[in-house]
């Protein structure tokens, strides 16, 4: 059944267009789906937004080896990227080039995946039955795709997080979002006119949260009538700055030292912690009723960002039997090393197809989706997983189990005991590939016969599955 089958990919992100690099370097048949009418739709809706890692991290291997083939110039590795620059000069150019332009397909969506003949409860013939693919397209039609592995790279881009702290969206917003005053994400609010000279509340307490109110604030400068409310649900504002000067991307650290500095002088109105209960029209704005502490508090607003994370759809996922930590949303194995209730410094151990893997062979979960519900996912992350997924379809275990990651550190500990780390970053960097543990810290810890690092892992990882479920589809 796997020969003429292909691979279907589904996403034409960064992540999935380093997978369909990887599928047609090893000569794999393969079929990439993109929802949007051309690839990268995500990063395109934040094209206006300058990255944190510089264009050396930002290119995947094989994509550069096969763009190197057509005379692709690669653009400076220390320059900084705007989403746009990585859409215009990387993946636009990566997608183009004649190993994978043919086997892309945009304007389609796909809306489940199951296994041929068998539902999500039936064992028999399951593993050699190849996956069904529902496809829905721009035209409004269905589809049927058959596949022999599934790599899902749909990101998460599609599904913020609503305002509640319990996760719910709070009373009215989304009759506020339908009004076109509420939007999720990082909106870009220099160039959309409805944002100059009018009051606007920002909630959330990330890097997209720091890059709304930062260019707030530049919009301020030409329309002064620009006023900024920024809302944190925690009640620590100095934890926006982040890992600061310690940041291993300079960028990223520069943003939240910016953003602290703006807390510090007095340029924007903050609350926190800020807890919204719920939004009304009010005249021809919006009332947002809340605590702060044990304050109610009412403001009256014209325009509300949220910019409280994303979230994976796993609606498509229904009929796979798919394997995710009840709270990151991550896989088993995964989780306990990006947990942020554990760990925040941005480095995670290598893994690879072992840890990615389901208990449906050949079903993966790449990218940012990956990641679950965790924020600190980089790009680089995601090529190292789909070089090990795409070796491991290829049934190439040594090169699948050959993981290699070293990523730049955030500069942050989720908990104070990691200071005595050593001078190699705030965890000592990422735990070597065979130890369970977090961060170089925790492994010496532990080898130590300690409990960990103290960098707050409380949940051990879970072994990867066996090879029963990495290999099986090879
Ligand atoms: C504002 C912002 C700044 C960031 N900055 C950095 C940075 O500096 N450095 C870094 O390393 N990372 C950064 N990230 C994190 C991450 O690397 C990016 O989000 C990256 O785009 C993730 O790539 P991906 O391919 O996993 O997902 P995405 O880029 O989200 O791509 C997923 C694709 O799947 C498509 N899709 C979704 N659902 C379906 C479906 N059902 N069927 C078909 N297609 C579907 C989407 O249209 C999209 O094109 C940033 C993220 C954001 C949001």
């Amino acid at each position: 059944m796997n020969g003429p089958l292909p691979v279907a990919v589904i996403g034409g992100g960064p992540v999935g267009l380093a997978a369909a690099a990887e599928l047609a370097e090893r000569g794999l048949p393969f079929v990439l789906l993109e929802r949007g009418p051309a690839v990268a739709d995500a990063v395109r809706q934040w094209s206006h937004v300058r990255l944190f890692s510089p264009w050396r991290w930002n290119v995947a291997a094989a994509a550069e080896r096969l763009l190197a083939t057509a005379g692709w110039t690669a653009p400076d590795p220390d320059a900084i990227p705007t989403g746009g620059d990585i859409v215009t000069r990387y993946l636009e150019p990566l997608a183009a080039l004649p190993a994978l332009a043919p086997h892309i397909r945009t304007g389609t969506t796909v809306t489940a995946i199951s296994r041929a003949g068998r539902d999500k409860l039936t064992d028999a013939g399951r593993e050699a039955a190849p996956f069904r693919l529902r496809l829905g397209t721009a035209d409004g039609r269905s589809e049927t795709l058959l596949a022999r592995a599934v790599i899902d790279a749909s990101g998460t881009w599609g599904s913020p997080n609503p305002m509640g702290l319990d996760g719910l969206p709070v009373d009215g917003e989304d009759a506020a979002r339908a009004a076109g005053r509420l939007t999720a994400g990082i909106p870009d609010v220099l160039a959309d006119p409805g944002y100059a000279d009018a009051r606007t509340l920002v909630v959330g307490g990330g890097h997209s949260a720091m890059n709304v109110v930062l260019d707030l604030l530049r919009l301020r400068e030409r329309a002064p009538g620009t006023r900024i409310t920024w809302a944190l649900r925690h009640d620590r504002p100095q934890k926006v700055q982040g890992g600061g000067l310690n940041d291993k991307l300079p960028a990223r650290g520069d943003l939240g030292r910016r953003a602290l500095q703006a807390i510090e002088d007095g340029r924007v109105t903050m609350l926190a912690p800020f807890s919204t209960d719920r939004i009304t029209p009010a005249g021809d704005g919006l009332a947002v009723e809340g605590t702060q502490g044990p304050e109610s508090v009412r403001l009256d607003v014209d325009r509300i960002v949220v910019a409280t994370g994303f979230r994976p759809d796993l609606s498509m996922l229904r009929e796979v039997r798919v394997a995710l930590d009840p709270a990151v949303e991550a896989p088993p194995a995964l989780a306990p090393l990006i947990d942020p209730n554990l760990h925040s410094c941005g480095t995670v151990r290598p893994h690879g197809a072992r840890e990615l893997c389901h208990p449906e062979p050949g079903f993966y979960v790449v990218g940012m989706k990956s990641y679950g519900r965790a924020p600190t996912f980089l790009m680089a992350t995601g090529y190292e997983q789909v070089r090990s997924v795409v070796a491991a379809l290829d049934g190439d275990h040594a090169a699948a189990d050959d993981v290699r990651l070293v990523l730049p550190e955030t500069g942050v500990c989720s908990a104070p005991a990691v200071a005595a780390a050593g001078d190699d970053g705030c965890c000592g960097g990422p735990a070597p590939v065979e130890a369970d543990a977090c961060c170089r810290a925790d492994a010496e810890a532990k080898a130590a016969g300690e409990e960990g690092c103290g960098c707050g892992t409380t949940r051990e990882p879970v072994p990867a599955v066996a090879d029963a479920c990495c290999g099986a589809s090879a």
